[in-house]
């Protein structure tokens, strides 16, 4: 596949607390929250850890758990030492392209999108607040949009002791296309729009690239980070 990636601080935020990582057949997205510099150490911590995470010839999925697990744990090891990183924690989004299979490993807000036969589907589900009471049946979608605990994370990366993984795995077919991306793409474009710039774009770069200038256009009110693979 071809890949594209893209990380912007936005237009409101002082630091980029976002982060990606391409590694051959992992792709990842991360967003990081916490006090000060906290957030960004955070999201690089994690995505570290699956950077340099010794993945081998088992199962695909019991690696990329453990590897989420043990960026948690590198997290939590270094918000327990340090003071200032109390309390930091990260969104993590990845998905191993392995033997003909995406396997995803997802905790918080950020998304992965399937994009196939000219549609894109959510893979992931959000682990925020609203999402969770609209998928209770509580709210619904418009109440979920403008839900005061929209960003209120229910799971993160470092946060509570025990960390609970979303595991999936889907076949990838010819022609499959994958976006990630953080809540400041997702919260300021919609799928529709998504997946026109995904159409209208000859590359994977130009993609992640327009995608992030929309969101931008937008107010670019968070950081805003993508990254898009497909056929090459
Ligand atoms: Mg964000």
């Amino acid at each position: 596949m071809e890949v594209g990636a893209r990380t912007h601080v936005g237009k409101v935020r002082p630091t980029n607390e976002d982060g990606y990582l391409i590694r051959d057949g992992l792709l990842a997205v991360a967003d990081g929250m916490g006090g000060h510099r906290a957030g960004e150490v955070a999201s690089g911590t994690a995505l570290a850890v699956l950077r340099e995470y010794p993945f081998g010839s088992g199962d695909p999925a019991a690696q990329l758990e453990a590897a989420v697990q043990a960026a948690h744990a590198r997290v939590r090891e270094l918000a327990g030492a340090d003071p200032s990183l109390s309390g930091m924690g990260t969104t993590l989004t990845a998905a191993l392209v392995a033997e003909g299979r995406v396997v995803v490993a997802h905790v918080g807000d950020s998304r992965l999108y399937l994009w196939r036969e000219g549609e894109l589907r959510q893979i992931t589900a959000d682990h925020s607040m609203a999402a969770e009471l609209l998928r209770a049946g509580q709210i619904d979608e418009a109440a979920a949009r403008s839900h005061p605990h929209r960003h209120m994370l229910t799971r993160a990366v470092g946060a509570l002791e025990e960390l609970r993984v979303d595991l999936s795995e889907f076949p990838l077919e010819t022609g499959d296309g994958l976006l990630l991306c953080t809540d400041g793409l997702s919260s300021l474009v919609d799928e529709d729009d998504m997946l026109r710039v995904l159409r209208e774009q000859p590359t994977a770069q130009a993609a992640a690239d327009a995608l992030v200038e929309l969101a931008l256009a937008r107010g670019g009110t968070d950081n805003v980070t993508v990254v898009v693979a497909r056929p090459a």
